[in-house]
């Protein structure tokens, strides 16, 4: 399953006239059995994504002291309370999307003195219930993050179920261009050739890696 996902990664870029290697494969691990989770590690891949701090905090510390070079990325909602937690164990966090946690992550990197790199999530399809800055509200925030001296990499989305997902890719890029960034999180099992065809630089795989979640 994982090496047919990175040869097909490999075709997207190659068919994108983009290098090989130019996208990163976050394995997004959140609900799997660890016995999936150990077995994608066995074969060599370090890089993986969760949506829930409290579910990463109960594994990832134990895989990575056989794995010291396996990295998490929060690909989830953060609640403020939650942010010590979350600067402490993620290498990078892709649900920035509001000024009072902008300000909670501004103080405990400080306070920690590492920081995880950052991406702005962007509520392209305007949908009440998601997370998400407004494309509208999107170069104000950036400018607030970026005077809070925040590492801000790139920009993330989570296109709405049902739409066509290159519409929002394309919308996501040219809001991370107009603004010089450079990182683009969006793709998922069902649409990552697309969001590698319009620039992805980080997408999030799940269930076409290690099969269906069972959340029952
Ligand atoms: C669960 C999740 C994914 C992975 O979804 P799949 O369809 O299983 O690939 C990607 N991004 C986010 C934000 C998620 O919560």
């Amino acid at each position: 399953m994982l090496a047919d996902i990175q040869s097909r990664i490999t075709a997207a870029e190659t068919a994108a006239g983009r290098p090989t290697g130019s996208t990163q494969l976050l394995a997004v691990s959140k609900v799997q059995p660890n016995e999936r989770v150990a077995d994608v590690l066995a074969q060599g891949h370090r890089l993986f994504g969760e949506n829930k701090v409290q579910e990463a905090a109960g594994k990832w510390p134990t895989f990575q002291e056989q794995y010291p070079d396996a990295s998490v990325h929060l690909i989830g909602p953060l609640q403020t309370n939650k942010v010590k937690q979350a600067v402490a164990l993620f290498d990078a966090i892709h649900t920035v999307d509001r000024e009072k946690l902008a300000n909670k992550l501004a103080a405990e990197i400080q306070s920690q003195g590492k920081s995880p790199e950052l991406f702005i999530q962007v509520n392209t399809g305007e949908e009440p219930q998601k997370a998400g800055v407004l494309p509208a509200d999107a170069d104000a925030f950036i400018a607030t993050c970026r005077g809070l001296d925040l590492p801000i990499i790139g920009l993330m989305v989570i296109p709405p179920i049902n739409e066509e997902p290159s519409l929002h890719f394309a919308l996501l890029r040219k809001i991370a261009a107009r603004n010089g960034l450079v990182g683009l999180s969006m793709g998922m099992s069902s649409d990552f050739e697309r969001a590698i065809a319009l620039g992805a630089t980080h997408i999030r795989v799940g269930s076409a890696i290690f099969g269906e979640r069972d959340y029952g």
